[in-house]
């Protein structure tokens, strides 16, 4: 028998003990390798998520400033805009008080004047420019009757709309100077007496003429007489329809300033003369003040 197998033979249990002992350290071992490897990942693990929560909140931080100056720079936004609306405003305002200023210089302020017995247009005054009503519309074709230029096309429309409703229209008398209503006058003064031509051919009417702005309307029958002129049907289709061309009655029945002239039309813009008739009132009866307001709108 050699040497090793008598080691073998006499240690052989002790040999195995070893061996036993041996591996079960090496399983100690080897399990605490995995369980310590394991440990490290789980730790690693934990590590990336701490990093993860904190880039997380980090974005989460940024968002929020973002948002909150998002959110200022929509409030700046939303100001800005707010300023630039009224200041847009502001200047659509300002241009139109300068429009509005504007139409007012450039409007003749005797156009919607008062006249009275103490307060008469100027001798000298004669309107911006005069057109010739078309001899067709007057009683004497032959004879020239004038009218403010501004005024005609209305005056032409109400002429031409009475035709179409079969009323018989006709202008008597326009634009009168100074000089003709002074002869004019004249000539009453001696047919009737200085009296009766004051009341009848008188002083706020005259001044109405001179202003190229007045007319005084009959029909093809009652002519320059104007007799019965307030039952004709002309005058109650004045009545009905001349504010809507801008055309008021200066004097109707029982007015405390002067006899009652059916004929007499004077041209006050559209919208004072709507104003007029549908609160039953006549220029005469407004004050200056109030009158002076639609200066703006005479020709709108
Ligand atoms: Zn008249």
């Amino acid at each position: 028998m050699s040497l090793l197998s008598k080691i073998w033979a006499s240690d052989r249990k002790r040999i195995y003990i070893v061996a036993g002992v041996l591996l079960v350290i090496l399983l100690i071992l080897w399990q605490a390798l995995t369980f310590w490897k394991v440990l490290d990942i789980q730790k690693q693990a934990r590590d990336k998520n701490e990093a993860l929560d904190q880039k997380i909140s980090d974005i989460e931080i940024i968002l929020l400033a973002a948002q909150e100056s998002n959110t200022t720079l929509a409030e700046a936004l939303a100001a800005a805009k707010e300023k630039t609306d009224s200041l847009s405003k502001e200047f659509k305002k300002v241009s139109g008080d300068v429009d509005d200023l504007e139409k007012i210089t450039l409007t003749d302020p005797e156009l919607l004047q008062k006249y009275s017995k103490v307060y008469f247009l100027n001798e000298h005054y004669v309107p911006s420019d005069l057109e010739t009503i078309p001899g067709k519309y007057t009683t004497h074709p032959n004879k020239e009757y004038q009218i403010m230029s501004e005024v005609w096309p209305y005056l032409e429309d109400l002429l031409e709309d009475a035709k179409d409703d079969d009323v018989d229209l006709k202008i008597a008398s326009a634009y009168r100077s100074f000089g003709e209503q002074a002869s004019l006058k004249g000539a009453y003064s001696v047919t009737y007496g200085a009296g009766t031509a004051n009341q009848f051919s008188a002083d706020q009417g005259y001044s109405e003429h001179q202003l190229g702005t007045t007319v005084d309307f009959t029909n093809s029958i009652i002519g320059d007489t104007f007799t019965g002129f307030e039952k004709s049907s002309e005058y109650k289709w004045l009545q009905d329809n001349a504010h809507n061309y801008g055309f008021a009655l200066s004097y109707p029945e029982n007015n405390s300033y002067y006899q009652f002239e059916p004929w007499h039309w004077r041209f006050v813009g559209e919208r004072l003369a709507k104003n007029l008739h549908k609160r039953g009132q006549y220029f005469y009866d407004l004050s200056q003040r109030e009158i002076d307001e639609y200066i703006l709108y005479l020709f709108d």
